[in-house]
């Protein structure tokens, strides 16, 4: 039925939709956003953290299926490891190709999706993009609140 590396990758969303890395708002955020998604009920608030022009880490509270907190969680990894704003911008860009790629997958460098690769399959789903897509977009609206604060 299905392959070694989906079941593998399924491992990973369901190890994180339950880890919730970055779950729990704090405090001292630059720019907060709240992002729900009806089809499915996943609802998720973002707050993004940094000084300057550095984006150090997302904290985030939120509800929804496995693949939105799975996601939120692989996003809180990527951006913890410290990002400018630019590549932020960059990262958000390419996993949204990814997201649209209907299960062809994207070409990169470098792994800069790191973990958010496993939500490649998400794509073939088009009821489950947005799902994928929750945190991200909720990252991304906080981030150009913070530009214009
Ligand atoms: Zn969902």
């Amino acid at each position: 039925m299905s392959n070694p590396l989906d079941s593998l990758y399924q491992q990973v969303i369901l190890d994180h939709s339950k880890e919730r890395h970055g779950a729990g708002l704090r405090e001292e955020f630059l720019a907060e956003d709240h992002q729900l998604n009806p089809t499915c009920g996943d609802e998720i608030t973002v707050r993004l953290h940094g000084d300057g022009d550095r984006i150090t880490g997302i904290s985030w509270e939120g509800q929804g299926c496995s693949i939105s907190m799975a996601s939120a969680s692989i996003l809180s990894d990527l951006i913890g490891e410290g990002l400018s704003r630019s590549e932020l911008t960059e990262r958000i860009e390419l996993f949204r190709a990814l997201m649209h790629s209907r299960g062809k997958g994207i070409e990169q460098d470098d792994e800069p999706l790191g973990d958010a690769i496993v939500l490649e399959g998400v794509s073939k789903f088009s009821a489950r993009v947005k799902c994928g897509m929750l945190a991200w977009v909720a990252t991304e609206q906080a981030a150009a609140k913070a530009e214009t604060a």
